[in-house]
């Protein structure tokens, strides 16, 4: 049942359809907004000097126009507003700000303990992240907000992250109430992978698409939807965990409960237990002598780089974990239809050629719609931690994509 909507609302979704159009450019006209939006030229032109008073966006440079006066471009106005970023990894935070573009200004990262305590990562988070904005002189009241993406799953109605794996200590912790505290500004969580996909967005590959797929290959591994300009997040709030689609039917066992999850073949923990029993066995590979000095020498990092300089072991358990990736991916394209799938991520750096050039393959040639239109395959090229970036542009997105749930009108009482 659709519900109706009053016309301020109409308003602010068109502000933001206008917004978004100039966001999504390289400097725009007037003109050609109105022909990408639908929207009049008089309201195109309303919304602009509004967005312009507010300082939101600024005239910049002029188009040539076949007969008349050349037409002025616009674009966002990068310091408009700021937005604070943070990634809580099992292993590791991230904290950026960004600009009203999305551009990362200022970043941190540690290393964490899995003996900390969660209010007590809360509380230097919040630290860190005012320490940054104080060095950038970001004044307090052009901060819109804080974005934390945590590992799935994650009750958003209360801001918990629910039961994330490998960190017992993070059961149902109030993440939302806590920063809030701590931190003093307006607090949005989700999971990393919608915060990565949210990222890519705002200034990444998915800039010029309505419709993708995010494969998030961290610690563990996640998917985002972002399909109609807006991240799919099903009835629970946690669709899109493609770590968990099966690859290998009796494989590994995953803590999900199922066997042969992607996530349990091609996690950096799978990979760095696969090449250890191959080195066990004496094969050999450049890695053997760091592997004789102590097994935990040979991490995943060491093995993605002995990959990538074509270490015969390392490439082949690398190679077959691009193989359930693309299978993986062309489960995402029959299920989806999207144009454009990103792979991002910590756990692609130095093997992010191996696996795209495995997952274009696959997709040229598996799905059934491949004569209609094959999907993208891009790799995030967004900061250190993509996560991070994404938290923070979660906060924009928030603020200034149009979304078409601000639209309903939710019934008194209700
Ligand atoms: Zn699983």
């Amino acid at each position: 049942m659709f519900s109706g909507t009053n016309l301020p609302k109409m308003g602010t979704y068109n502000v933001n359809v206008v917004l978004s159009s100039i966001q999504a450019s390289e400097g725009i006209s007037r003109v050609e907004i109105a022909q990408q939006t639908g929207l009049t030229a008089q309201t195109v032109s309303v919304i602009v000097r509004r967005l312009i008073e507010n300082g939101i966006v600024q005239e910049s440079g002029s188009l040539p126009s076949a007969g008349g006066k050349p037409r002025k471009t616009l674009r966002v106005n990068p310091a408009a507003a700021y937005a604070v970023g943070i990634h809580f990894d099992p292993r590791e935070m991230s904290i950026v700000v960004v600009d009203m573009t999305g551009r990362e200004l200022a970043s941190s990262q540690q290393e964490l303990s899995p003996a900390l305590e969660p209010e007590v990562l809360i509380d230097q988070a919040a630290q860190v992240a005012h320490k940054l904005l104080a060095n950038l002189g970001v004044p307090s009241d052009r901060v819109l907000g804080v974005g934390a993406a945590c590992p799935g799953p994650i009750d958003q109605s209360q801001g918990l992250v629910t039961s994330p794996p490998r960190r017992d200590r993070w059961t149902e912790v109030p993440i939302k109430r806590l920063l809030k505290h701590y931190i003093r500004f307006e607090v949005i969580v989700d999971n990393d992978a919608n915060a990565a996909a949210i990222g890519e967005r705002w200034s990444g590959h998915g800039r010029s698409t309505s419709n993708f797929a995010y494969l998030y290959l961290g610690t563990g591994i996640g998917g985002a939807m972002f399909l109609s300009n807006n991240i799919y997040r099903g009835v629970s709030l946690n669709a899109g965990e493609f770590g968990h689609v099966v690859v290998e039917p009796h494989g590994t066992p995953c803590y999900c409960g199922n066997r042969g999850c992607l996530e349990a073949m091609c996690s950096p923990a799978a990979i760095t237990r696969n090449v250890h029993v191959e080195l066990a066995l004496g094969r050999d590979s450049s890695l053997s002598p760091l592997y004789q000095r102590g097994a935990a020498l040979v991490d995943h990092t060491a093995i993605c780089l002995a990959a990538a300089q074509g270490d015969e072991v390392a490439r082949r358990v690398i190679d077959r974990v691009a193989e359930y990736i693309a299978d993986c991916a062309v489960i995402i394209a029959n299920c989806l239809d999207v144009e454009l799938l990103v792979l991002g991520g910590k756990a692609v750096t130095h093997v992010a050629e191996i696996y795209r050039d495995k997952v274009t393959e696959a997709l040229r040639s598996l799905p059934l719609a491949r004569k209609t239109h094959t999907l993208r395959v891009a790799v995030s090229e967004l900061s250190i931690d993509g996560a991070a970036l994404g938290a923070a542009s979660m906060v924009l997105h928030a603020n200034y994509a149009p979304n078409t749930a601000h639209l309903v009108s939710v019934p008194a009482g209700a």
